[in-house]
């Protein structure tokens, strides 16, 4: 981000207006006003947090903000199966060519990437299974890609709005799985949550692996927090035969039992990442869904991008130390008040 202040400034200000800090301690979000705004009462500590991890964000990173900070998930959802399919037109949008050697086939929701190499396709999540058979599938052939050429698909995570298609890589096209080993016990442990069959078991990721195909390698960072298996990442795209650094984000929302020692593990993990993409000089940050990267808003700004001007997902080295501010601060400041509420 080339100019954070100014933007931060006015985001403290828009969000500043349903911040009240007040005495005596209070850390329970009152609920909705006749205007329809929840007013978050923060004590002067907890205000601290949130203050920086507004500045933090800026104007970049306000979908992550507002789910961990100001809006944050508690804990983690029932093992039940899934609800039916949503209708198409809420989740369906075009594929594309992001980067050279970089495609979009994911939905308006969550992200699934297509990164090519010399020797076939490596698939970066997998949605949910509903839609995972025309956006990917599909969107690969609409693309002028070979769905059969996905040689490795990487899971950022366990969850199902991540590895819903899985299954269909691996049993139509002999994809290799990747997923972390704690995931990979999360997805054969569930009773309840695959009732269309569970991918079965194939690459357990280590922190550092690199997945290579051809000429081209992901290195896996592992970053427990969202899920104990999650796995973000850094690999390298072109844009017009520049090499930039992506650094992708594994897993955000607090979704996960909410005690200090889980966000202990997810605080370190926003630290590690941090340092990760600053030691790889990334200058893109992605992730798995657009909520947290603006993916699809991001894509279709493309169509308006003149010669010579940066690419919409090319962000700098000082925005990505940023984002992950932004999840280390909330989770510090979840991490705090569960500390107080103990007292
Ligand atoms: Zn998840």
């Amino acid at each position: 981000m080339r100019c954070a202040l100014g933007a931060a400034v006015g985001l403290s200000l828009a969000l500043g207006a349903t911040t009240v800090i007040a005495q005596p301690v209070e850390s329970v979000p009152s609920p909705a006003n006749n205007t329809g705004r929840v007013f978050i009462t923060l004590t002067p500590r907890e205000d601290a947090y949130l203050a920086r991890a507004k500045e933090a964000a800026a104007f970049d990173f306000t979908g992550t903000l507002v789910r961990v900070c100001v809006a944050p998930q508690t804990g983690p959802g029932a093992d039940v199966a899934p609800p039916p399919p949503p209708a198409r037109d809420t989740w369906y949008t075009d594929p594309a060519k992001v980067f050279d050697n970089l495609y979009f086939v994911g939905t308006r929701i969550h992200s699934s990437w297509a990164l090519t190499t010399s020797q076939g396709i490596i698939l970066i999540d997998t949605l949910y299974d509903y839609a995972s058979d025309e956006a990917i599938v599909g969107g690969l052939k609409k693309l002028g890609l070979d769905p059969a050429s996905v040689k490795y698909v990487i899971i950022s995570h366990g969850h199902l709005d991540h590895v819903g298609g899985a299954k269909l890589m691996q049993d139509r096209f002999g994809s290799r799985l990747v997923v972390g080993g704690p995931d990979w016990d999360m997805i054969e442990q569930s009773v309840h949550r695959f009732p269309n069959g569970k991918p079965r078991r194939d690459i357990v990721a280590t922190d550092g692996q690199k997945i290579t195909l051809g000429d081209t390698s992901v290195t896996i960072v592992t970053t427990p927090g969202h899920t104990p298996g999650t796995l973000s990442l850094i690999f390298q795209v072109r844009d017009h035969g520049k090499p930039l650094t992506v650094a992708y984000s594994g897993g955000t929302a607090f979704n996960f039992p909410n005690d200090v020692a889980h966000f202990d593990t997810y605080i370190a993990s926003q630290r590690k990442m941090a340092k990760a993409a600053a030691d790889a000089g990334a200058t893109i940050l992605m992730s798995n869904h657009s909520e947290f990267d603006n993916a699809v808003t991001k894509i279709k700004m493309m169509a308006a991008r003149k010669p010579r001007e940066p690419h919409p997902f090319e962000i700098g080295a000082d925005a990505i130390a940023r984002y992950f501010k932004v999840t280390e601060e909330c989770a510090e400041l979840a991490r705090y008040k569960l500390m107080q509420a103990a007292k």
